[in-house]
């Protein structure tokens, strides 16, 4: 009998896990390889990667194409300093961002991750106006936002639960309701208040979808005006496409719906398909010449060890030549007619509260238990989602969907036979 201890008691002695009341989760199951929408435990159990590990993986896990073109700049350059120094993936990339990037995006500014690419753009708007002789200090943000952990990134998202401990340290911000259907004209009042007040630097918004707010969805006619306010007033406007970019919403990016385009795009997640973390902002010329000076202290002072590492430039060229074929845009719409016809069909259910979708984005809103987000509900049907071997990482009693678009037909119908299980076990059906 060997006695050494399985990979989940060992990550269980020396791993402090994000998200984790560590003192009461179970062990974490240990993932030993990854093939499609696919990941396989140390056990032997497979799983449905429903939620694409935490809105990342594009292309499916382990995709040989990606794996290729990292191997081979690893083998070339794996890093160099980004101040007075370059390389062509990095350039490279840039110059692609900018092709598909909503149109006069012209700067590309890297940093590490989500958050980082937050807090590059609200620095670049703050600095902006000091650069400009007209400094503004006021941001807007929604109510519900989430744009990362950052303090700065923090402080534009709602003041949540999971916040609490920081509220105090957070700079204030301007706080406008979510327009979701009904509300549009109210958080139009709100905006053109603040406008009208002045002061206001920039508006910082996750277009079309508020992922982390349980996927809050709006639409682009309603937010086309909330820009037009901010055009009218000169604030600034920063997308937040960490989560929507990059083919999740069924265009390229979430702003591609509108005809106003933002100042600034926050990039990260599927900006590498989900190999390598990057992150990205991106700028047009109007913000970037503010920092164009022969006063140094003009300089955007920012940067990080690893800015523009080579190999997550590279991981990120790799998986824009994947999603700009022909086959992943076919899948992508493929996904979102399946969501549509599951939606359909699943919104009258009882307990089924609301079900929303935009492209490969689907959310089931169930009736929630009464509790909070630290609710008894996700814990259950996360657990039930396991079992069946699916991975779906609820927000609260909202369930949602939003996978490598090389996921299955059958693998979708697994997705959705568990969402209906969830369903039962909700109303007592099953058991
Ligand atoms: N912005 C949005 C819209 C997000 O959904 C997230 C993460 O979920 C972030 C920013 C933060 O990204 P990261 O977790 O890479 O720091």
């Amino acid at each position: 009998m060997s006695t050494t201890p399985n990979l989940a008691t060992r990550d269980q002695q020396v791993i402090w896990h994000p998200y984790t009341q560590m003192k009461t989760a179970a062990l974490a199951i240990p993932i030993v390889k990854g093939e499609g929408a696919l990941l396989y435990a140390e056990d032997g159990k497979t799983y449905v990667d429903a939620v694409a590990s935490w809105w990342v993986n594009l292309h499916g896990h382990a995709h040989p194409y990606i794996a290729q073109k990292v191997a081979e700049q690893l083998q070339t350059l794996e890093h160099v300093i980004f101040a007075g120094f370059t390389h062509p993936a990095a350039v490279t990339f840039a110059e692609r961002l900018i092709q598909i990037l909503p149109q006069g995006q012209s700067r590309i500014f890297y940093s590490d991750n989500g958050s980082t690419a937050v807090e590059v753009a609200l620095k670049m708007a703050i600095q902006y106006w000091q650069n400009t002789g007209i400094p503004k200090r006021k941001i807007i943000a929604f109510r519900d936002s989430y744009h990362g952990d950052t303090f700065g990134a923090m402080a534009v998202s709602a003041r949540s639960a999971f916040t609490a401990p920081f509220w105090s340290y957070l700079f204030e911000v301007c706080f406008i309701d979510v327009p979701v259907a009904g509300n549009e004209e109210e958080t139009l009042k709100q905006l053109e208040a603040y406008a009208l007040a002045g002061d206001v630097a920039a508006f910082i918004y996750e277009p079309l979808v508020l992922g982390t707010a349980g996927m809050v969805m709006y639409t682009p006619e309603v937010l086309e005006r909330l820009l037009e306010v901010c055009q009218q007033h000169d604030i600034l406007t920063i997308a937040d496409e960490v989560m929507t970019g990059f083919g999740r919403t069924g265009h390229i990016f979430a702003s591609d719906y509108l005809q106003r385009k933002p100042d600034m795009v926050a990039l990260s997640k599927g900006l590498t398909g989900g190999t390598m973390a990057l992150g990205a902002t991106s700028c047009n010329e109007k913000v970037y010449e503010a920092f164009l000076s022969d006063d140094k202290r003009k300089t955007l002072f920012h940067g990080h060890s690893y800015t523009a590492n080579p190999v997550a430039c590279a991981a990120g060229l790799a998986s824009l030549d994947l999603l700009l074929q022909e086959e992943t845009q076919q899948h992508i719409e493929r996904i979102g007619q399946r969501h549509a016809v599951f939606a359909q069909q699943f919104r009258k259910l009882p307990k089924v509260l609301e079900v929303r979708q935009r492209g490969t984005i689907l959310a089931v809103e169930f009736e929630a238990d009464g509790t909070s987000y630290f609710n008894k509900m996700g814990d259950t049907l996360y657990s039930f989602a396991l079992e069946q071997g699916v991975i779906l990482r609820p927000l609260g009693n909202i369930i949602y969907i939003i996978p490598p678009y090389c996921i299955t037909d059958e693998q979708l119908d697994q997705v959705y036979q568990t969402i209906r299980g969830m369903q039962q076990l909700i109303t007592g059906d099953r058991y």
